[in-house]
């Protein structure tokens, strides 16, 4: 999804829970700022950091990301190759996370930003009764550059 965050906009959102923002955890948010519509692990992150001469440990990153995603900031995801990936949290309470297309072959991560769930989620409360606020939705398959590849 296109990303309109800002650095003062996380800052806030960390002072709204009642945390600072640190020098290290500015330098993982901007990470994720400078990567829109990525989904990166601590050890990309991490990677990245190193890049940019950055001395942030592995493990400060993973407490700084766990950190950020039980405040809210970001949003943690599995997408079935055992490591946690993050991205910025969309808190538009009115909008429904997009959709993520997982290549089983290269491993990569897309999004698919329409809902297109409406029917389906006033099925499931017209049938049981419950109102579906988000959900995380993955699509496992090939992608189109791997698909061509293999067509060669
Ligand atoms: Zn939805
Ligand atoms: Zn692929
Ligand atoms: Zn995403």
């Amino acid at each position: 999804m296109s990303q309109t965050f800002t650095m003062d906009d996380l800052r806030a959102r960390l002072s709204e829970r009642q945390h600072k923002m640190t020098p290290q955890r500015q330098i993982v948010l901007q990470i994720f700022l400078d990567h829109p519509g990525e989904h990166l692990s601590a050890e990309d992150v991490h990677d990245i950091l190193r890049t940019e001469k950055a001395e942030i440990g592995l493990a400060t990153v993973y407490r700084t990301l766990e950190l950020l995603s039980d405040l809210g900031i970001l949003q943690k995801m599995e997408f079935g190759d055992g490591c946690s990936r993050y991205e910025v949290n969309d808190t538009d309470p009115t909008r429904h996370h997009h959709h993520h297309l997982i290549c089983t072959k290269c491993g990569k991560v897309e999004e698919f930003d329409e809902d297109l769930l409406e029917t389906l989620e006033a099925d499931i409360e017209r049938k049981t009764g419950f109102r579906t606020l988000d959900h995380q939705v993955k699509f496992f398959g090939i992608c189109k550059e791997c698909q061509e590849k293999g067509n060669q």
